[in-house]
């Protein structure tokens, strides 16, 4: 929802100014029509759907992969695409740290104690930009025209399309309202791993991040990633600035490499991005995810895990995502699972924690501007369902 319009239009109708909250509340739970906000004058229900439409986005279409990961296309309403991506987590205590619970005035479960209320984690991958300005010659987005910013209530209005579907599906508001029985698991992740560069859009993705909450995501449970954009990374890292979680794409252990695959290593050099990093991790105590795509021949060789484990010191400040790469248009080849397994293992004999990341939603596009770099050059992706 256009929260800039619906101000300026409860405004000129003279309502007053706890109408704009309480319209955000009811779009926040995942209200699907302005029908349903009871505590608001039919009148006014009936002008706001008549002049502010409940989305900035238009659904264009949408695919459901096998393993639950479901990847909805949209474009704004100058035409531009983006993409958004839900991904279902099964399983209990593992995967649902940190959740905030609204019934407990947002206190958060702790991840050591098994919540039978829970049955896992939904993660909304969000995009910030409509294409990309960096041109990494690995991505997918990369290759589209870059289009423009989202505001705030376009890079909130992804993750309400998701919140929406899981009303209507039939998942509670919050646990509290789901009478003890187990919960099934609903919106409480998010990542900036869709389109764009988040720290090329901060106000904007900052702002969206101080309304995630409402919709059930708590800022220890919000991840920006970033190819290493440093003015970005040290506002993140400011005095009072957010808690939300920090993920640098490096991909590759030399400034040669790097900058073949990611021009913008060219502008922002390894060694800085890393100190920029250490500046984060001294600011907020938390690790930084390090995201390692696996390019077959390209970056997976043995002794580029040791240069990698030799670049993240200390050990406390970097944790090592692998990613198996999603295969696109681009003349790379995803590393053998021998290989990813080798790497990683000569990483973790050098003291660098490091995790193989799950690759969901393969069989719809589903990485990195997959689906919406497809629409972009009109083409179909085979398996996408006709948008409902
Ligand atoms: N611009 C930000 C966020 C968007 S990309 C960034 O670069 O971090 C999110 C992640 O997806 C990045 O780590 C990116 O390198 C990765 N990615 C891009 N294309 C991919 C592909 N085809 N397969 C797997 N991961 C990909």
């Amino acid at each position: 929802m256009d929260l800039d319009l619906l101000q300026a239009t409860l405004a000129q109708r003279g309502q007053p100014a706890f109408r704009a909250q309480q319209v955000w509340e009811w779009a926040a739970r995942g209200a699907s029509s302005y029908a349903e906000m009871t505590n608001l004058p039919e009148a006014l229900r009936a002008d706001l759907e008549r002049s502010v439409p409940l989305s900035s986005l238009t659904l264009e279409r949408e695919a459901l992969a096998r393993d639950g990961t479901e990847k909805a296309l949209f474009h704004t309403a100058d035409a531009r695409p983006l993409e958004a991506v839900l991904m279902r987590y099964r399983g209990g205590a593992k995967h649902s740290a940190s959740v905030p619970d609204p019934s407990r005035g947002g206190a958060k479960h702790s991840a050591s104690v098994p919540d039978p209320s829970r049955g896992g984690r939904h993660s909304v991958c969000l995009s910030s930009q409509s294409g990309c300005p960096l041109t990494c010659s690995f991505c997918a987005t990369g290759s589209m025209a870059f289009g423009r910013n989202l505001t705030a209530s376009e890079i909130l209005d992804q993750a309400l399309h998701f919140r929406r579907k899981e009303v209507s599906a039939g998942h509670p508001a919050s646990p509290s309202e789901s009478d003890g029985a187990v919960a099934p698991p609903r919106l409480d992740h998010c990542v900036f791993m869709g389109m764009g560069e988040p720290l090329l859009n901060l106000d904007n993705v900052l702002a969206a991040c101080e309304r995630l909450p409402d919709i059930g995501i708590h800022p220890s449970n919000t991840t920006i990633s970033t190819v290493g954009w440093i003015p970005g990374i040290d506002r993140l890292a400011e005095r009072n600035g957010p808690t939300i979680r920090l993920a640098l794409s490096l991909h590759a252990p030399d400034d040669a490499l790097r900058s073949e695959l990611m021009p913008v290593n060219e502008r922002y050099p390894l060694a800085d991005v890393l100190d920029a990093c250490r500046r984060w991790h001294a600011a907020r105590r938390r690790r930084v995810y390090v995201e390692y795509l696996m390019l077959g021949g390209v970056n997976d060789h043995y002794e580029q895990a040791i240069a990698l484990a030799a670049l993240l010191a200390p050990r406390t400040a970097f944790k090592v995502n692998l990613i198996p790469y999603n295969p696109t248009d681009s003349s790379f080849e995803g590393s053998s699972r021998d290989a990813i397994d080798a790497f990683r293992s000569a990483l973790e004999e050098r003291g660098v924690p490091a995790t193989v990341r799950l690759t969901r939603g393969r069989d719809i596009d589903a990485a990195c501007g997959q689906l919406a770099a497809g629409a972009d050059a009109g083409a179909r992706a085979a398996s996408a369902a006709p948008a409902r």
